[in-house]
């Protein structure tokens, strides 16, 4: 079970103010980055600012929850890296030293915060640390396996490996020459045979197993290209030590009322991480909705709006929260109020023209922020729902239809809703099914919109029109709605404006 995020008693919690010293004075210093890897050993102690440490640790997060989504669709290793690698140059690029790019401090700076940032907003449970050192172990290799072997062996000479592990010295490898040969009969690889390790045998049983290293004297000594192996289990082990400590420092940060909602915010997103809508989601220059249009867009929309939109069709009305979840998805997709409001008027044709002005009119006016509000959201409105916001609040009661339908619905339902909807391939149906019961609802809609599209993407992978990026997660009901229809609509006029504009 997951701890609550209120990890102390709130009477007993001290009222700080965070201008005063909380913590043992710190000494402030810049740190080298001389390999492009980091075993994170040292903790960061220069300034930042909060917004860089927010943006820095959700950069971060998009790519640990793409590393978890793939292997949720069991992707293989080589799918994984080619999907990741657009990914991680827009959010966490890390280039090589032979690159001499001018960015590599500020990369490896934010690569350095932003993983201590997320340590800190996952060491609470059990459970989420688990989750972190597994998916930092496979960030980790990702990067491993790109680089080459002489940024490979730089960064392993650099590692305190506190004489666990002992680099074996020229005059020995020469001495046992033939047998580290025969423990090798595939050979060794260019620019790798020089590199060996020794440590107690123990440590590596699989390789042992698999008679891919020399056993002599209780040490097992390990080619260049078996220590990646090594290297992670070494990661993993004391990523999840350091997490059991930071676990243990976690009730003096929860005092800092600057930090602990960012962290709370940003260990509650793991799952599927909170995306905010932004404009781009509409179609501006390529279609104007209008109320008339709504129906044929509909084929567009994810399977929480069509179910809305359906039921509305069947019922001639939705009650309140689907009524505002459709709004503002309406309203995202680039419905203006005038035509929202024709729409809904429409839409609820069993009542009159006075029951609907006095009773639903408003709401819609209210969402668009045309009425009511603070000062914050006066013109503005409410902006549309995330996925995450849909698959996290509380389940809808009887007669209720808002939320995210592979979240409230039973299985059986859910297949049979998705079969109407025009999703009839078997496979698909049962790893959703699978994906549900594991509670991964939005990696279930990603599959369904993956197969309902399988020739559109396809197409754009084969023809370099969209980039990987672009092909990330769904994470909005918008965003679906966008890909969908762009994707539906390849080579139009407009289209390949919009793609460009979507590129950015
Ligand atoms: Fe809608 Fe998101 Fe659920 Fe898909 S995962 S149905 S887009 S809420």
């Amino acid at each position: 079970m997951q701890r609550s995020f209120a990890r102390i008693d709130p009477k007993r919690r001290t009222i700080l103010d965070h201008k005063k010293r909380q913590f043992a004075a710190p000494t402030w210093r810049d740190q080298e980055y001389k390999h492009r890897l980091n075993f994170y050993t040292i903790p960061p102690t220069a300034e930042i600012t909060l917004e860089e440490f927010e943006e820095w640790a959700i950069a971060r997060l998009k790519v640990l929850s793409e590393i978890e989504a793939c292997s949720f669709r069991n992707r293989s290793a080589e799918e994984t890296a080619s999907y990741m690698k657009p990914i991680l140059e827009k959010h966490l690029p890390l280039q090589s030293n032979s690159s001499r790019s001018t960015q590599l401090d500020a990369q490896r700076k934010k690569d350095h915060y932003s993983h201590f940032i997320l340590r800190l907003a996952f060491s609470a449970t059990e459970d989420l640390r688990h989750r972190f050192v597994r998916l930092e172990t496979a960030l980790f290799r990702l990067r491993w396996n790109e680089d080459d072997a002489r940024e490979r062996r730089d960064f392993v000479d650099s590692l305190d490996m506190g004489g666990e592990w002992e680099k074996v010295t020229e005059e020995e490898k020469k001495l046992l020459a033939d047998e580290l040969k025969a423990a090798t009969p595939w050979g060794a690889r260019k620019g790798e045979e020089e590199g060996w390790f020794k440590v107690d045998w123990e440590k590596v049983p699989d390789l042992v197993e698999h008679r891919k290293v020399l056993l002599k004297r209780g040490k097992a000594y390990v080619p260049m290209r078996e220590q990646s192996s090594l290297l992670l289990a070494e990661f993993s082990r004391r990523l999840g030590d350091a997490m059991e400590l930071t676990s243990r420092a976690l009730p003096r940060i929860d005092e800092d009322d600057r930090l602990s909602p960012i962290l709370s915010h940003l260990s509650t997103s793991f799952t599927a991480p909170e995306t905010t809508y932004s404009d781009d989601s509409a179609l501006d220059g390529f279609t104007t909705p209008t109320a008339a249009s709504v129906d044929a867009l509909s084929q567009h929309f994810p399977l929480c709006m069509q179910h809305l939109h359906r039921t509305l069709r069947q019922n001639s009305h939705l009650k309140h929260f689907g009524r505002l979840q459709y709004t503002l998805f309406l309203k995202g997709i680039g419905l203006n109020l005038e035509e929202c409001l024709i729409f809904w008027r429409r839409s609820f044709k069993l009542i009159t023209d006075e029951k609907f002005n006095k009773e639903y009119r408003y709401n819609v006016r209210h969402a668009y922020g045309d009425v009511g509000g603070d000062a914050n959201r006066r013109g503005k409105g409410y902006t549309p729902y995330s996925c995450q916001k849909l698959t996290t609040e509380p389940l809808p009661g009887p007669g209720q239809t808002h939320g995210c339908p592979y979240r409230t619905f039973a299985p059986d339902n859910l297949i049979s809703l998705l079969q109407q909807t025009g999703v009839d391939d078997r496979q698909t149906l049962n790893e959703v099914r699978d994906d549900v019961k594991r509670q991964r609802y939005h990696i279930a809609c990603n599959r369904v919109f993956e197969h309902k599209h399988r020739n559109e993407i396809k197409k754009v992978k084969e023809d370099g029109t969209w980039n990987g990026a672009q092909l990330d997660t769904i994470l909005h009901p918008n965003e679906y709605f966008k890909r969908s229809f762009l994707l539906g609509h390849l080579g139009e006029e407009n289209g390949n404006a919009l793609r460009d504009e979507m590129r950015g």
